[in-house]
């Protein structure tokens, strides 16, 4: 049993000054102002010397990092964002892997989650999106009519542990993958994402119940707006802006190149600090960047100099988040803990410092550099 003290506990509905955390067997078992908390005798005392203490970092659509991919070698992977506060993680291919490397990527993924406790599943970016839109597209091998054969060996591959597939309407015979997808997995949710589509073809091609419930990456591969005549169009993201349900993925990066920061506080204003999730979209792609972006430090680029995720990790996203927009802490672990866990469907057992929850916690200081992680109620020591 573990006890933190001294610390400003990061609840969704605010910051508890001077509060006091229980942890027992890897759960909060109690979390309260100091003077209301009991440490019982015997009781592993944690002095937070004053830090945020908030949930763990949730990052749903993270490739890899720390030169290590998420879908090639997981573990090594998982520990380096661990580093940086995400105590979950969905692992996620890429689109430009081939059908067979995507059966052993799902494979060695489902294999490591066995045993890996930042795991909780996989984020499938594709592979039926556009293959026009987003990095790498000239290596998509994802392109024409969906093959059932192929789609429903990919489908079964991932099995129960997918719990996102990203999709782009447009694609022909769609809907057979959606209903197989479910039929397989019936908790799955469907991103919109690497598409052009309009509302009228997403509501076309995703009715309920398999409507897209998470933007992928909003601003980002969704499209360009422009109609005839100086007309607005409508794509991806006003289709996101109108649906209430519905969440964002941000990327912020420091330099606001992924999403200007005019436009990230668009969207903070649009969806709301409930329905935005930071992610890092991290890669490990090694290009050099074209001489305007010489100066930017963490973002990725492919063999073309196109702009191919981040670098970032999840404490850089919370800290970009506020540099960008006018947020403050508590919204920034919204954003980056409690909203993705329940886009997911994980929020039942993370996302937010509640009695019951797993002890996944994350000790900060206010400009996010990260003092302490706890996942399941154990340090991590690097
Ligand atoms: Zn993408």
């Amino acid at each position: 049993m573990k006890a933190i003290v001294n610390a400003s506990i990061v609840l969704e509905s605010g910051i508890l000054y001077d509060g006091a955390l229980l942890e027992e067997n890897g759960k909060i078992t109690a979390v309260g102002k100091a003077k209301d908390i009991e440490i019982p005798a015997g009781a592993e005392v944690i002095d937070a010397g004053g830090a945020y203490v908030g949930p763990g970092f949730v990052d749903i659509h993270v490739h890899g990092g720390g030169g290590y991919n998420t879908y090639e070698n997981p573990k090594a992977a998982a520990e380096h964002f661990l580093k940086h506060g995400a105590t979950t993680i969905l692992a996620t291919p890429l689109y430009s892997q081939t059908f067979e490397e995507l059966i052993e990527s799902f494979r060695l993924i489902r294999e490591e989650m066995k045993t890996n406790k930042s795991i909780k599943g996989i984020y499938s970016e594709g592979p039926y999106t556009n293959p026009d839109y987003g990095c790498n597209s000239h290596h998509n091998p994802w392109r024409g009519a969906i093959d059932m054969d192929k789609c429903k060996a990919l489908v079964d591959a991932a099995g129960e542990d997918v719990l996102v597939w990203t999709v782009a309407p447009e694609r022909e015979d769609l809907k057979a993958f959606l209903e197989y997808a479910r039929k397989v997995n019936p908790k799955v949710i469907f991103a919109l994402g690497h598409s052009e589509a309009t509302p009228e073809q997403i509501r076309e091609q995703m009715p309920f119940p398999y409507q897209p419930t998470i933007l992928t990456h909003a601003m980002n591969a969704t499209g360009t707006i422009g109609e005839s005549h100086g007309l607005r169009g409508r794509g991806p993201d006003e289709y996101c802006a109108k649906d209430d349900e519905m969440y964002a993925e941000l990327i912020s990066d420091s330099c606001a190149i992924h999403v200007h920061a005019d436009m990230q506080q668009m969207l903070l204003h649009n969806k709301g600090v409930g329905k935005v999730i930071l992610i890092t979209d991290s890669t490990t792609f090694d290009g050099a960047p074209p001489e305007k972006y010489s100066h930017v430090t963490d973002l990725s680029f492919d063999d073309r100099g196109g702009i191919a995720g981040s670098r970032m990790t999840m404490d850089q996203a919370c800290r970009n988040i506020m540099q960008n927009t006018a947020c403050g802490i508590a919204q920034a672990f919204l954003m980056a803990s409690t909203n993705p866990a329940r886009a997911v469907g994980l929020y039942d057992t993370l996302g937010s410092i509640a009695v019951g929850k797993n002890a996944d916690l994350v000790f900060t200081d206010d400009m996010f550099n990260i003092e302490r992680v706890m996942q399941e109620g154990e340090i991590c020591v690097f």
